[in-house]
């Protein structure tokens, strides 16, 4: 029995039918990052396993059991899918000495990899937009960030994305505070489950975001990193803040908000949806200063976020945000031996005129042609049989309104068809 090849277990086909929301959003994010003045940047799915060890941190969720790795076949070289784009992107600019003349704001935009359990809203490949400004120790950078996001969420036409917003101070604050918080998770070893009990010593940070029902309670009541801040890491989130105020964009600050990888310092935040169950968070980012001399670069300050795309399209597609019509101007019926290679000439005239068609392929008579122009959707059909052909004419009968064809010429036709309202 032979049995069928399917796609990968979390890896999604996206079908014609789901395409024109896809390409609207993409449309709104050219859009969205062109106002903000941020350049395109595009990096290899692949890269060595060692970049992402570096840059994510070796006991996080990623590194530890999330990747896609293997040895190049032929020189074994540890090779990895991106599961993120900030370390490619970090590595790109190092490479290409792209900060020795200026600052970059930089933006990219693909498929990610990572090896979870799939559920709703959680895949194993799945499309992130990413924004990186490289070169920024201001906190305004961090500002930009948040109040180029709130604005995404209007073009995208979304309500209800809460914004949670911490800070992990700098890497003496985040030593003492380490200290501190074990102390405090030793007295309550008891309620540690085995995840929060192997990251004790090597990433205890990460247990106060742990979704546990039964550790929400103990880690609430931990002690809080905000003690431990020296003065320019308060006034780095003051300045954060009064930007946000001045904006009228509402967050809440959220002291257990860590986040993920070890690479982030100062300011990190999330984008929250109530619509998603579990997997509510549509966008998350922070500083990240050290990242890219720990990549191996001249030292200097970077921030940035990442948006998952499949989590904005189904708050899209809930929210009812209407698709953009489809633009097919004319579906081309032809029967008859002069009428075939007329409209093969026609079509093409059509289309070097800026119209979209399609040309009926696979013969039959009229009335089957017909039912095809219907269901493509095209506003109009174009009728070609050979007495059209010798009088160098074409009919065209509109498909979604009453109106009567009309028998016209080339030029005529271009002008009907042009007139989209
Ligand atoms: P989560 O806590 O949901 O696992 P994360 O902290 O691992 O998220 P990031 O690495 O910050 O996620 O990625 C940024 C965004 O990318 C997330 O907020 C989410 O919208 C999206 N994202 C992350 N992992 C997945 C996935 N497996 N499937 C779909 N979207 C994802
Ligand atoms: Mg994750």
């Amino acid at each position: 029995m032979n049995s069928t090849i399917q796609a990968i277990r979390g890896m999604n086909d996206i079908l014609p039918e789901q395409i024109p929301r896809w390409q609207q959003f993409e449309s709104i994010i050219r859009d969205w990052v062109a106002a903000y003045g941020y350049n395109e940047i595009r990096t290899p799915i692949v890269e060595q396993t060692g970049l992402f060890k570096r840059a994510i941190g070796e006991i996080t969720d990623i590194v530890e059991k999330e990747m896609y790795s293997f040895a190049d076949a032929l020189n074994g070289e540890a090779l990895s899918l991106r599961p993120e784009g900030t370390a490619a992107c970090v590595r790109a600019v190092i490479q290409h000495n792209l900060l020795y003349q200026s600052p970059q704001r930089l933006w990219y935009s693909g498929p990610m990899f990572r090896h979870e359990r799939p559920q709703k809203g959680r895949y194993r490949q799945f499309h992130q937009v990413g924004v990186e400004s490289l070169g920024y120790a201001d906190p305004d950078m961090d500002a930009e960030h948040l109040v180029m996001t709130a604005d995404l969420w209007r073009r995208l036409g979304l309500s209800g994305i809460a914004l949670e917003l911490n800070t992990l101070g700098d890497t003496d604050a985040r030593t003492r505070y380490r200290a501190r918080l074990i102390a405090y998770l030793e007295q309550h070893r008891d309620q540690l489950d085995d995840d929060a009990k192997r990251r004790l010593y090597t990433n205890p940070l990460r247990i106060l975001d742990s979704k546990n029902p039964a550790m929400q309670d103990m880690a609430d009541a931990a002690p809080k990193l905000y003690d431990d801040l020296d003065d320019a890491a308060k006034t780095h989130f003051d300045t954060v803040q009064t930007r946000l105020r001045a904006h009228g964009i509402e967050y809440r600050i959220n002291p257990r908000l860590v986040r993920g990888l070890d690479y982030y310092n100062y300011t990190v935040f999330e984008w929250v949806s109530d619509q998603l169950g579990a997997q509510g968070t549509v966008c998350a980012g922070g500083r990240y200063d050290s990242l890219i001399e720990q990549i191996g670069g001249k030292p200097a300050p970077a921030c940035g976020y990442a948006l998952g795309i499949e989590r904005l399209l189904t708050l899209m597609d809930s929210a009812g945000i209407p698709l953009p019509a489809r633009q097919l101007d004319a579906y081309v019926v032809h029967n008859g031996d002069i009428a075939s290679p007329y409209a093969w000439q026609l079509a093409h005239s059509l289309r070097q005129s800026g119209l979209n068609i399609i040309l009926h392929c696979g013969g039959g008579n009229f009335k089957a042609q017909m039912k095809k122009a219907d269901a493509s959707g095209a506003r109009f059909a174009c009728i070609i049989g050979d007495d059209e052909a010798r009088t160098e004419t074409l009919t065209l009968k509109p498909l979604r309104c009453a109106s009567e064809q009309t028998k016209c010429t080339l030029n005529q036709a271009i002008i009907l068809l042009k007139s989209r309202d």
